[in-house]
């Protein structure tokens, strides 16, 4: 069995742990395997193993394996997890499954726009700067609710979720706990959150998927 596949079974293995830890079904959370600096070589050993969703932070890296992957394999979902611009939003709506980063009224126009020339339905997720971090992408925390609402009811976008990355030096539960309750308050149910190290905290405080790259392919250099 190749290296990234043990290590994609020993994830899976934790987060069934902790699910179990948490009365939880394993079936609520879904792992995204994230894939950015990798190439096809180290993916398609988890394509044979079946493993069919995965995340990337640039659209023009993910064009580069994922046009030419999706057609060798079906029933790829495909996230983007990184910052878009909207002058990306026509190859990102064409090439993605999901987008976990609308964070602003004009990426939340644009790919509402681009879905309905493109008759593309899209699953969407607004992230949530929840350490109000200056240079971190995300809507602030205190204008979430209102930020979904509109996306919703002026912008025609069906939510499904909220996503955030928590400052990197800071203990991540409230952090999570931030996310829920926003989730809640905006009557979203799905919660993007945990990365590597912290995706086990992340399946506690209710995450819905977890981010996970290199605990499975290994340190990015
Ligand atoms: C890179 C990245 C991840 C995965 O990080 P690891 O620590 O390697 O698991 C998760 N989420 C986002 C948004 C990322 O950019």
């Amino acid at each position: 069995m190749s290296n990234v596949v043990e290590q994609h079974n020993e994830v899976v293995g934790r987060i069934e742990k902790v699910c179990k830890r948490s009365n939880r079904a394993a079936s609520e959370v879904a792992l995204i395997v994230v894939s950015k600096t990798f190439g096809p070589e180290d993916i398609t050993p988890l394509l044979d193993d079946n493993c069919r969703v995965f995340g990337e932070n640039r659209v023009q890296e993910a064009q580069s394996k994922w046009v030419d992957l999706k057609q060798q394999y079906s029933d790829i979902e495909l996230h983007l997890i990184g910052p878009l611009q909207s002058n990306k939003a026509e190859d990102a709506v064409a090439l993605f499954d999901v987008i976990q980063t609308i964070d602003r009224e004009k990426i939340a126009k644009a790919i509402g726009k681009e879905m309905e020339k493109q008759g593309r339905k899209l699953k969407l997720f607004v992230q949530v700067n929840t350490g109000s971090e200056p240079q971190k992408a995300g809507i602030l925390p205190g204008e979430a609710v209102g930020f979904v609402k509109k996306c919703q009811e002026d912008f025609g976008l069906e939510i499904a979720g909220l996503m955030c990355i928590p400052p990197f030096d800071e203990n991540p539960g409230p952090h999570f706990a931030l996310l829920r309750k926003l989730a809640e308050g905006t009557g979203v149910s799905e919660l993007s959150m945990g990365m590597s190290g912290d995706f086990e905290t992340a399946v506690e405080f209710g995450a819905t998927s977890v981010r996970v790259g290199s605990a499975i392919f290994g340190g990015r250099g």
